[in-house]
């Protein structure tokens, strides 16, 4: 392309809200055959709201809500928000270690609260036994479970749920249309990611995907696929973003996302990958 076109091409994507920043992204953009998209905040709106509870034998549901909120308090997580707008009240962790992919340890009024996925609890080696109905209604729900533990014991489950954003499953019809191969890689639980896949879609699916895990499933759509461009928002997709022959950054998502991105959704909006597809093969075909 020349300086010119490129210089068009990304002038015009950027009134339309797509920022390219760096200048051989139009090329790149052009030969890519897939596009993988994570899910939380990138597909759905990343505001999960508290759909379930359950407490175990010997807890009270509020209690665990109680601790389970205290323990999220100044995390950043989507899910964090979602417990703390849930509980009446919390109080101030006197610890907190963030366990990326899993969940979180706190120390909350004396007690070590574990806040998270089903496999932090199999790391931990604590018995979902008392649980396991709230586990399977969940998960033919396609909700994602938050399970908390107090002390060493399973106290009780929060089913969470978060919405596809509305202008999703256009973009993707869209993309499709144009010969694009989609794909999802999320840390979220197989029941979750297989109903919003089915909701758009999208062929490939790849969940549980622990941070680390999302570039080696980028390099694997390569191999099968070939060039794939990633789109993410999250601390945890930024090795992703940097992986792909293209990353694709959520405006609104993670500054970590966007400085590993070459190019930026402004306002979130997933209209903006259709946008960025079609600028770069316009300013490509112009000059062959
Ligand atoms: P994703 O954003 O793709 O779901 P993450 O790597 O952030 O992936 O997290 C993977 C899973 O770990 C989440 O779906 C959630 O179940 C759990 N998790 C991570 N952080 C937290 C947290 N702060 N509170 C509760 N659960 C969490
Ligand atoms: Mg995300």
């Amino acid at each position: 392309a020349t300086p010119t076109s490129i210089m068009v091409g990304t002038g015009r994507a950027a009134e339309l809200g797509v920022l390219f920043r760096k200048g051989d992204t139009l090329q790149r953009l052009d030969t890519v055959k897939a596009i993988a998209f994570d899910k939380t905040g990138t597909l759905t709106r990343g505001r999960p709201e508290l759909a379930d509870q359950w407490a175990a034998p010997g807890f009270e549901a509020s209690d665990v809500l109680r601790l389970a909120a205290s323990a999220e308090t100044g995390s950043d997580h989507p899910i964090a928000q979602a417990l703390i707008q849930a509980a009446t009240d919390s109080e101030t962790p006197q610890s907190v270690e963030a366990i990326p992919g899993f969940g979180l340890r706190a120390i909350v009024d004396g007690q070590t609260v574990l806040v998270g996925a089903e496999r932090l609890m199999n790391r931990e080696d604590i018995s979902l036994a008392p649980l396991e109905k709230a586990l399977a209604s969940m998960a033919a729900k396609g909700q994602t479970p938050v399970l908390v533990a107090v002390d060493g014991r399973i106290a009780g489950a929060f089913a969470v749920a978060d919405q596809v954003k509305p202008e999703a499953a256009r973009a993707l019809a869209v993309l499709r249309e144009r010969g694009i191969s989609l794909a999802m890689i999320t840390g979220d639980t197989a029941s979750v990611a297989r109903n919003v896949a089915a909701d758009l879609g999208i062929d490939h699916v790849q969940a549980e995907v622990l941070p680390e895990g999302k570039r080696d499933a980028v390099r694997q759509l390569q191999i099968e696929l070939g060039a794939v461009a990633f789109v993410g928002d999250g601390i945890n997709d930024a090795p992703a973003l940097a992986e792909a022959d293209v990353g694709i950054a959520i405006g609104t998502g993670t500054d970590v996302a966007i400085e590993s991105a070459d190019v930026v959704l402004i306002s979130g909006d997933l209209a903006g990958a259709v946008t960025a597809l079609d600028v770069s093969r316009r300013v490509m075909r112009n000059i062959r």
